[in-house]
C-alpha cells in the first residue's frame, strides 16, 4: 500500500475500515500504514480523515438539537463516526447535555424550545427538563380554564347586577369571610380543580364594581340566615 494512494483515500474522508474494505486489508493493517507514512497526524490537522466532517458543519446540526442518528443520516456517515467527531471536537448533542445535566442534578439548562428558541429549561419534579416559558404559558392557560369553568358553574354573571361580559372582571367573594381557605383570584385557581371548586362553593360571583361596593359596605349581601340568601342569591353548584 503506497503513501500517495493512501493519502488520497484518507483525503476522501474514508475511515480506516472503509479503506480496508477497498484495498482488501484489515483496518488495523491500514492503520499501521497510515502511521508508518505519518499520514494520520497530517490529516487530523486538516480535520478530515475517517469520514470527514468539519467542526463548522457539525455545530449547526448539534444546535438544531439533532440526535446522533439524525446527524448521521443528514451527513451520510455512520453513527460511530459522528460520535467520534463529536468527541474529537468536544461537542455534545442536546440530549447528551440533558442527560449529563440531569445526572449532575442541575436545576436549569439552556436548550432549544421549538416555540421559544434557545431558552431556559427548568428541571421538572418528575425528571427531565421543560422550557420555562412553555411551562408558564401552560399554567396561565390552566388557570384561565379553571376560572372559566368555575364562573360558568356559578351562573356566569354578577349575582348583584347581572354583568357577565368579561370574565376577567368577575370575582369570587366569600359569603362568610371565616370560611375562606384561599382566594380564587390568580394563584387560587392553579390549585386542583376539586379544591378550587370547593372554595368557589363558598363564594358568590360578583363583578369587580359590585365586589368593591360589597367590600365598602355600599351593598349588603344577604347573610346565610336570610331567605334571599337561599333563594335568589345562592348560586347553585353541581354535586
Ligand atoms: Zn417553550
Ligand atoms: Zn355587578
Amino acid at each position: 500500500m503506497d503513501s500517495a494512494s493512501l493519502e488520497q483515500l484518507l483525503g476522501q474522508g474514508l475511515s480506516l475500515a472503509d479503506i480496508g474494505r477497498r484495498v482488501d486489508l484489515h483496518e488495523s493493517t491500514v492503520g499501521y500504514w497510515v502511521k508508518r507514512y505519518g499520514l494520520e497526524a497530517v490529516n487530523r490537522a486538516k480535520c478530515a480523515p475517517r469520514g470527514g466532517i468539519a467542526r463548522d458543519e457539525l455545530v449547526p446540526l448539534v444546535e438544531q438539537e439533532m440526535s446522533i442518528a439524525q446527524i448521521a443520516e443528514a451527513v451520510g456517515l455512520s453513527k460511530t463516526t459522528v460520535r467520534h467527531w463529536l468527541r474529537e471536537f468536544g461537542l455534545e448533542t442536546r440530549w447528551a447535555q440533558r442527560r449529563r445535566a440531569s445526572a449532575d442534578g442541575q436545576q436549569q439548562i439552556m436548550l432549544r424550545c421549538p416555540r421559544h428558541g434557545v431558552t431556559r429549561f427548568k428541571r421538572r419534579a418528575a425528571g427531565g427538563y421543560r422550557c420555562a416559558k412553555c411551562r408558564a404559558e401552560a399554567v396561565t392557560r390552566r388557570r384561565r380554564k379553571v376560572k372559566r369553568l368555575l364562573v360558568e358553574e356559578a351562573g356566569g354573571r354578577c349575582s348583584v347586577c347581572g354583568y357577565g361580559r368579561c370574565i376577567a372582571a368577575l370575582e369570587f367573594h366569600h359569603w362568610v369571610p371565616a370560611d375562606k381557605q384561599f382566594s380564587l383570584s390568580h394563584r387560587g385557581v392553579s390549585r386542583s380543580l376539586a379544591k378550587a371548586r370547593a372554595e368557589a362553593s363558598k363564594c358568590v360571583l360578583l363583578c369587580a364594581n359590585c365586589h368593591a361596593e360589597v367590600e365598602a359596605s355600599v351593598i349588603t349581601l344577604p347573610s346565610p340566615g336570610d331567605a334571599l340568601y337561599n333563594r335568589a342569591w345562592r348560586p347553585s353548584f353541581p354535586g
